[in-house]
Formats: structure tokens, sequence, C-alpha cells
């Protein structure tokens, strides 16, 4: 199954518009206001809510919106939608290319506090054909170290999440929104070490056209380091066994504790002991 990202619209022909508005009253407000937009013909194509701490109960939206059907003057309508009692604040945007709006105004989206980069197929691909094209077998290193980067980053979830394996449970949700992997698992424990398999990662995946015929997940490689590094609070190494790459039919990665001893309770990581 496969999504349309819900923040950018084009309709090509059709007058689209975002508002953006704080409404009072929690969500009694906000259906008050869908109502009116409906009664006016301002056809809603997608929103984005949430709930503001300040003033207290009130629904911060953004909506994007069809007028083009819309009797009557249309700044009109809107001055009048800004005289909704449950509406604190209003402001209506037109992106300047007819057909084209955006879910977002005035910010980025964010993602645990850090500005979110939300890239098309074509952009990765992009970047990761030159990367490889340019450095060749070089680019691992690289890869590899900036992954790792990422991996660290990830230990704010062990705040947030219980064991290991819902770290890893966690991993998986937003790996596959933002369209970096699927069915990141944990398929087999071993005493110090244990396999993770990932679907349709993005590394892999974004230079398959271009028939490396080696194991390409680098960057992954390092995500995986930096993360049980993190959580374990010892060294780990990790080596993509199986890759799409390179003949398989899922990118694997061994995860081997090289200091510490054992990993604590392998129950931790969810998976029998050799098991598959
Ligand atoms: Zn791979």
């Amino acid at each position: 199954m496969s999504y349309e990202f819900p923040l950018v619209f084009y309709h090509p022909e059709r007058r689209l518009v975002t508002i953006s508005a704080i409404v009072e009253g929690g969500t009694g407000g906000l259906a008050g206001l869908l109502g009116f937009y409906a009664a006016k013909g301002v056809k809603v194509l997608g929103l984005v809510t949430w709930v503001t701490l300040y003033p207290e109960r009130s629904v911060g939206l953004n909506i994007v919106a069809d007028v083009t059907d819309v009797e009557g003057d249309l700044s009109d309508i809107f001055a009048e939608m800004g005289q909704i009692r449950e509406v604190a604040a209003m402001t209506v945007y037109e992106s300047g290319v007819k057909g084209l709006a955006t879910c977002l105004k005035g910010g980025f989206p964010t993602f645990l506090g850090e500005r979110l980069f939300v890239m098309p197929h074509a952009l990765f691909e992009g970047l990761y054909h030159t990367i490889f094209e340019s450095l060749g077998g070089s680019a691992f290193a690289i890869l590899r170290r900036a992954g790792r980067k990422v991996g660290e980053f990830a230990r704010a979830f062990r705040a947030i999440v219980g064991e290991p394996v819902d770290l890893l449970r966690v991993m998986n949700e937003i790996s596959s929104t933002l369209g970096l992997a699927q069915e990141i698992k944990v398929i087999s424990v071993e005493d110090n070490s244990l396999k993770v398999s990932v679907r349709e990662l993005a590394d892999c995946v974004s230079i398959s056209d271009l028939k490396p015929g080696t194991k390409t997940g680098h960057f992954f490689t390092g995500v995986l380091e930096g993360l049980f590094e993190g959580v374990e609070g010892v060294e780990y190494e990790v080596e993509e066994v199986e890759c799409i790459n390179a003949g398989g039919v899922a990118c694997v990665f061994e995860v081997r504790r090289t200091t510490g001893g054992p990993h604590r309770g392998r129950d931790a990581w969810g998976a029998a002991r050799g098991g598959t």
C-alpha cells in the first residue's frame, strides 16, 4: 500500500488555498469551523491539527482547501470566517502557483525537536547515486560514520520506550512512516550477536538500478552500531551479511557485541535463541 504524502497538494486548474487558524472550544470549535466551510462550498482536501497549550484547549490547524467552486467574493467569505466566535486567529495563503498548496506554513515539520527534511525519492536517489559514482568504495566508510551519528541520536528513544525490542519497534514505525525502511526486525539472537533483517532499505533500494553487485547498507550499518552502543553502553560491530544488491531477498545485519560480555537477557531483543 502506498500513500500520497498529505502535506503537498497539486490539482492543476483548481484554485487551492492554505488556511492557518487557531480555533477555541476544542474539537467542538473545529467541527463548527468545518461546517462553515462546507456551507460555503470550501472543500477541505487535507488538514493538520494539533492541540495548543495557550490558549488552553485551543486547536491549531492548517487546512488545504479547494475554493474553485465557492460562490461570491472569496475575500468576503474569508472575512466572515474570521468573525466566527471560535476562530481566535486565521490567515489565508495562496502559493502563487495555481493548483498547488501545502499544509505547512510558517515553519518546518519537526521530529523530537529536530528539523525534519522530507525528501522525495528522486532527491535521495540523486544523492546516493552521486556519492557512489564519485567515491566508489570509499563512500562506504563515510556513510557508515554518518549513519553512526544518526544511531547515536536514536538513543533519545531509549527514554521514551522500555526494552530494546520496543526500541526496534519504534524505529520500525518511524522508518516506515518516513519512507526509509520497512519491517526492521530481529530474526535471531545468540549469546553475543543477533541478526536484524530489513526490507525496502532506502540505502540499498536507491542504488539498486546501478547494480553495484555488493552489499550497500553502510549507512544503516552505522545506524545500528550507534543505536546498540547507545542503548547497551558497550562496543558493537555491525556487518551487513545479506543485501538485495548482492543477491539477497532482504538486507540482513549481524550485530556483534565486541566488549562487555554477553547480551543482557536475550529475551529483551525479542526473538528466540537461534530462531528465524
Ligand atoms: Zn542492503
